[in-house]
Parts: C-alpha cells; sequence; structure tokens
C-alpha cells in the first residue's frame, strides 16, 4: 500500500514535469488532466483544459485524428503520423505546428479500460527540416527518383507539348502546375491559393470522390494511378482529361512528395462521342424508305446533338433550289425558315453562300456575328436570331441532291465551329446515301409496279385477238359438223383470212415490241444500215398503211420535199413511222392525219399531224419512257412501247423523234435524221 502510494505520488510528478505535453482523457471523452508542458504547448490553462470534451470537437471529428482516437478508445495503442496543427482552426491563439501524437488506454487487470492517455511530441523542427530538403530536391528536379519517374512522360511531353505536369507536397499542401497543365486546367494559378484546394476546385464535383479514392488507394499500395475525369474551367467549360501521378515516400512509408501528368483528352472524347453519334443516326437511318422520313429523323438526331436546328434544300432537275423541309422545335420559326427559303431561287445566283456550297461542295460555316455581308439571305436569317450555321452539300452517287445546313440560334448554348464541319459533312453523306437508297426503292417499286401493270395489260392485249380467233375458229367448226357450207363461200373464206391476218398481225407486233424492249435491255438491238432514197422509201411505207388508215376512217394528205438519199436500217425507221401513223389513226381515229417530208440542208424531217385529243404538256416526256401512257387502256388499248422503241432506234441513227406542242386538239409527232454530209 505504502509504496503503491510512493508509486502514485511518483507518477504524478512524472506526469507533471515531464517535457511532453500529456492529457488523460475520461471513456466520455472529457479531459481529466493535463500536465504543464501541454499547457505551455497550447498556452492554455488547465481549467480552460477540463472543460473540454474531444468528441464534441468538431475540428478532431473532420481529421484523421478521429480514426486513431477511436482506435485507442476500442483497446488498442496507436502512434499517430505527424499532423499539422494550426490552433486558429479551433479558434485559439498561438503558433501552427507539427505534432506526432501516442494515444494509449488505461485498463486494469481485467482489461477494462478506464482511461485514454494522450502523449504529444512537437515535431516541427524536423518537419521543416525534410520540407526544406524536398524543396531542394524539387529545386534541382533532375534526381534520380524523379527523373524514373517522369523522364518517359516528359519526353513525350515536351514532344507532343499537350501533357501538363504537376507536383503535390501532401505536408504543405503544396500544388504546382506547369504551363501546359495551367493551359489545360483552364486557371490563371496566380488567382488560385497554390494548394491542392486549387486542384480539387478544377475537378468536376461528380468525380471528385472517385478521383481522390483512386489517388488515395495508389499511394496506399504504393504504385502509380491513372484516371480520366472531367474538369471545369475557369470559363467553365467543361473539359475531359487523363490524371496520373506517383508518390515518393518518406523512412516511415509517409508520401512526402507526388508528381504526375495530366494529357487533356477532350479532342478525343469528343471524337469518340462523335463516332458514337454517327453511327447511331446510321442505324437510325436504316430501315426506312421515306425520304422525308429519313431526313426528318436525321434532323432531329442531330439537333439533340450538336445542333438546333436543320434544314433540308434540294435540287430540282431545271437546276432550282427548293426548301423541301425545316427541323426544329419551335414550329413558328420552322415555317419562318420554309418561308424564307420558299421562294426557290435560281442556280444562277452563284454568289449566293448557300449556292456557293452547293456548287464548290465545299462546306460552308457561318457566323453570323461576324458576318458584315449584307444580302437580304442573311439580314433574314440574322432577324431570326440565328448565331451560326453549316451548310454542306447532299450528293448521291452520280448526281447533287441538295444542300443540307445546320444551324444554332443566339443564346442557346450551342454554337457549330469549324470542328463541327467534319461531322456535318459526315451526316450529309450519310443523309445522301439514305435519301439515293430511298428513291432507287421508290423508283424500283414504281418499276415493279409498272412492270405488273405492263404484264397484265400485255396479257389482255394478246388475249384479245387470240380470243377472237379461237371464237372464230369455233364457229366455223360447228358450221363445219352441221355440213352448213353456205358459211364457207369464197367471199366470206375471203373476209374470214382478212380478219384473221389482222389478228395475227397484231398478235405478231406485240410479240415483236416485247423482244425489241428486251433486246434493247441487253443492248442487243441490231441494225442493218443501208443507202436510202427516203422521200421514195416514205411513200412506200404510206401505200402499205392506206388500208389501216382507210378501215379506221382517217383521211391523209401528204406533202414532200425533194428526194434525198439516208444511209439508215430501212426495216427500224419503217418501224417508226408505222409507229406514229398507228397512233395518229388510233387516237386521232376518223379524223384526217397529214404526213409532211420536210428536207434542209443538214437533216431530213418527217413530220405526222393528228387531230386526236393531243398530249398535255406533262406528259410530253413521259410518253417516251417504257410502258408509258397518257390514256388508260381502257379508254384506247396499247402497251406503252411504241415510241420508246421509236426513240431508241432514231437514236441509233443520230436522229431524234419529239412531239411538237402545238396549241389546241391534235399533235405533231417529228422524226429527223441527219443528212449523210458526203452527199
Ligand atoms: P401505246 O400507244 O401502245 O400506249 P406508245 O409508246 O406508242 O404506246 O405511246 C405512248 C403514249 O403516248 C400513249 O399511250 C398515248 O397516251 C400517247 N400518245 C402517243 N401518240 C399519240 C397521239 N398521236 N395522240 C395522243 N396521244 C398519243
Amino acid at each position: 500500500m505504502e509504496m503503491l502510494t510512493d508509486f502514485k505520488t511518483r507518477f504524478t510528478t512524472f506526469f507533471e514535469q515531464s517535457h511532453l505535453p500529456m492529457k488523460i482523457l475520461s471513456l466520455e471523452g472529457r479531459v481529466l488532466a493535463v500536465n504543464k508542458a501541454w499547457e505551455r504547448l497550447f498556452s492554455t490553462s488547465r481549467e480552460e483544459l477540463l472543460d473540454y470534451n474531444i468528441f464534441s470537437d468538431p475540428q478532431i471529428k473532420n481529421t484523421k485524428l478521429w480514426d486513431y482516437i477511436q482506435r485507442a478508445y476500442k483497446g488498442e495503442s496507436v502512434e499517430i503520423p505527424a499532423f499539422f496543427y494550426d490552433p486558429k482552426n479551433s479558434g485559439k491563439a498561438g503558433r501552427s505546428r507539427w505534432l506526432e501524437a501516442w494515444l494509449s488506454p488505461v485498463k486494469d487487470e481485467d482489461h477494462r479500460i478506464h482511461e485514454v492517455a494522450m502523449i504529444l511530441k512537437d515535431v516541427t523542427d524536423k518537419i521543416e527540416t525534410q520540407k526544406a530538403l524536398i524543396k531542394s530536391i524539387s529545386d534541382r528536379k533532375a534526381t534520380e527518383e524523379k527523373y524514373q519517374i517522369l523522364s518517359e512522360r516528359l519526353s513525350l511531353a515536351v514532344k507532343t507539348g499537350n501533357i501538363g505536369i504537376w507536383e503535390w507536397i501532401p505536408y504543405t499542401s503544396h500544388v504546382s502546375w506547369d504551363e501546359t497543365a495551367e493551359k489545360i486546367f483552364g486557371y490563371d494559378v496566380k488567382s488560385l491559393p497554390d494548394t491542392e484546394r486549387a486542384f480539387i476546385a478544377c475537378i468536376h464535383p461528380d468525380e471528385r470522390d472517385n478521383v481522390w479514392s483512386k489517388i488515395e488507394e495508389a499511394i496506399k499500395e504504393k504504385r502509380s494511378y491513372t484516371v480520366e475525369h472531367r474538369i471545369i474551367r475557369q470559363d467553365g467549360v467543361q473539359r475531359w482529361v487523363q490524371g496520373s501521378g506517383m508518390a515518393l515516400y518518406d523512412e516511415r512509408g509517409v508520401p512526402y512528395h507526388m508528381m504526375g501528368t495530366v494529357i487533356d483528352l477532350t479532342e478525343k472524347k469528343l471524337a469518340e462521342d462523335d463516332q458514337k453519334f454517327l453511327s447511331e443516326t446510321s442505324d437510325h437511318l436504316m430501315g426506312s424508305f421515306d425520304y422525308k422520313e429519313i431526313l426528318k429523323n436525321l434532323c432531329e438526331h442531330a439537333n439533340r446533338y450538336f445542333c438546333e436546328g436543320c434544314f433540308v434544300d434540294r435540287l430540282l432537275p431545271d437546276g432550282r433550289v427548293e426548301r423541301l423541309m425545316v427541323s426544329h422545335k419551335d414550329l413558328f420559326l420552322s415555317r419562318q425558315i420554309m418561308e424564307i427559303g420558299g421562294k426557290v431561287f435560281p442556280h444562277s445566283e452563284e454568289d449566293h453562300p448557300f449556292i456557293k456550297a452547293l456548287i464548290s461542295g465545299k462546306p460552308l460555316l457561318i457566323d453570323y456575328g461576324e458576318y458584315i455581308g449584307g444580302e437580304k439571305y442573311y439580314r433574314d436569317l440574322l432577324s431570326l436570331e440565328f448565331e451560326s450555321s453549316i451548310t454542306t452539300r447532299l450528293k448521291g452517287r452520280e448526281s447533287v441532291l441538295g444542300i443540307i445546313t445546320f444551324f444554332t440560334l443566339k443564346n442557346s448554348g450551342k454554337k457549330l465551329t469549324s470542328r463541327h464541319i467534319w461531322i456535318a459533312e459526315e451526316l450529309a453523306s450519310r443523309a445522301s446515301m439514305a435519301y439515293e437508297n430511298a428513291l432507287m426503292h421508290q423508283d424500283s417499286q414504281e418499276a415493279i409496279r409498272s412492270r405488273d401493270e405492263f404484264l397484265s395489260i400485255a396479257s389482255h392485249e394478246l388475249k384479245t385477238p387470240l380470243q377472237s380467233l379461237t371464237l372464230q375458229n369455233q364457229m366455223r367448226k360447228r358450221n363445219l359438223d352441221k355440213n352448213l357450207m353456205t358459211a364457207f363461200s369464197s367471199e366470206r373464206m375471203v373476209s374470214m383470212i382478212d380478219a384473221d391476218l389482222r389478228h395475227l398481225r397484231r398478235i405478231n407486233r406485240l410479240i415483236d415490241d416485247m423482244l425489241d424492249i428486251s433486246r434493247l435491255r441487253a443492248g442487243r438491238l441490231t441494225f442493218f444500215k443501208e443507202k436510202v432514197a427516203f422521200v421514195n422509201f416514205v411513200k412506200d411505207v404510206l401505200e402499205r398503211f392506206r388500208p389501216q388508215m382507210d378501215a379506221a376512217g382517217c383521211m391523209l394528205s401528204t406533202s414532200y420535199s425533194p428526194e434525198v438519199s439516208i444511209e439508215m436500217d430501212h426495216y427500224r425507221i419503217e418501224q417508226v413511222l408505222v409507229n406514229l401513223l398507228t397512233n395518229a389513226t388510233k387516237y386521232g381515229a376518223g379524223k384526217p392525219v397529214r404526213v409532211e417530208v420536210k428536207t434542209s440542208s443538214d437533216r431530213v424531217q418527217v413530220l405526222v399531224t393528228d387531230k386526236g385529243p393531243g398530249i398535255k404538256e406533262e406528259d410530253r416526256g413521259r410518253i417516251f419512257q417504257r410502258f408509258e401512257r397518257a390514256i388508260s387502256s381502257n379508254e384506247v388499248s396499247g402497251l406503252g412501247l411504241g415510241l420508246y422503241i421509236s426513240r431508241q432506234i432514231m437514236e441509233q441513227h443520230q436522229g431524234r423523234l419529239d412531239v411538237l406542242s402545238a396549241p389546241g386538239p391534235g399533235s405533231t409527232f417529228i422524226v429527223e435524221l441527219p443528212l449523210d454530209k458526203n452527199d
């Protein structure tokens, strides 16, 4: 007992007089005792400290110390590595310093904890010396360690000039960036405190936790880290970077210096995004053959990604440009844009910037804020608050289809720059392909439709004369069976044979036409040219055709020029004339037909004029195409092949076949052949 009391007294004296600051904490975190050294260190009185509860100090709760304290309260003796203590943070006066600490639970024989003892050691001087050492290391720049970490990256950085370098001294929180890093982070370092807080401020708030955990993990495992993350620059622009780093550790394994690199990945990321967008666009464009739907889809997709609106102008066959569609969420604005372009402008306006893009094929980027020209077109778009636009050509495999313009409006937060040109061009080429495929699909649908129609008309056309022939022969057989010989008088026989021959001629012609068509398609229509006295030839054709004209009740009038000799395939040219005469008697039945042969110095013409229904202007081009008819097969039968074959024949003779547009009823078809210059 005596000894114990003695020990207590001696311990109290040691506690009181020790130069190490010490304190004893209760299980509730209250300060039970502090020694003089502690009072000295914190320049506070014992009374003041006795009120203090470590558990309710927010300063401590938010630091690493808290983990250690908890471990000590669970029964572990812990050593806290050097930490920086600034009394200002606790609202106290005094000097800031580096401290190390030991925490030790005071236990009884049953290992029950009664108090926790805390001993501090002021290591400010030691740390300051270390810092000075580190500073000298970083000043010397070429220490071996640093060289090993950075040599590879530095050489790359020097080469590309876009890798930034940073270093961080954890003890002092000091962070320094080189010029490139400064540029990447978009901060004027002088305007920021040069601490890690500046660096944290740059990291996108959504990514801070991730970046820090990567850094901490790397420090813990003593290895380097690489992390891709977004940053927010001082100007508010978001960019993508890749940060890498590695720490140097002191003899106790505490990191005292960290260095790393930062690379701007924004362009790469944007290119990746662009690629993703483009492949999504292609997916969107597939699966539809309706070109309006295709363009609408494309524009809406583009609006969601990089522009605000789009419009498409189509190049018409006559060289004019027509606004096909506008895509923007504001329908009123869309209508206004539609109206501006709705006025079709002529192709000859080569100065017009959109026409320029159309002709040159070069994409046109316009910044409306900077544009100084005075064209009405710009003024109109400017008045609609246009900010920027890119116009680029829609080009098919063989021809230009039109132009597409992507635009943004003022204050939309989006602006088109040269970086968007390639994506606009890529989109345009995808749109062109889809557009052309859709048109081709439409054409092939149309071809299938007209082929089906042709087949049904052709079979009907063949069936009519065949049916007549069959009926006639059935009747004849019945008459023979009944021995009715009066039905076979020589007079009746002549008219029967005439009728049969007419039907057979018709069948023959239909089959010839169909064969010609397939020969034409295969390029196998053959020509045997020879010198022909042309006027006589026309007279012969008319002579042979006269019975058909008479049968149709068409009176023929003619006029001929002096004879000329032409090198031609007379069978084929007769086919052309017979086609025209057949049409004149078919469509102008019962009305007069006039045939004129005219000769000039270099050509000869045959004009076939009838008084039939005439041909409307919109049908005049079409009727020369395969299967095309301007009249329904219920009105007048036909396959829509005669004019097509005839024109092909004329082209093979370097001649032409056309219909003259004469006002009033009736049509004049004109066949023209060149005269041989040597004649
Ligand atoms: P088909 O007469 O067998 O229909 P064509 O190729 O000869 O075929 O003529 C094509 C179309 O041109 C006709 O279907 C008709 O509509 C129109 N056409 C041709 N010749 C005349 C004509 N003399 N008068 C009015 N229409 C005509």
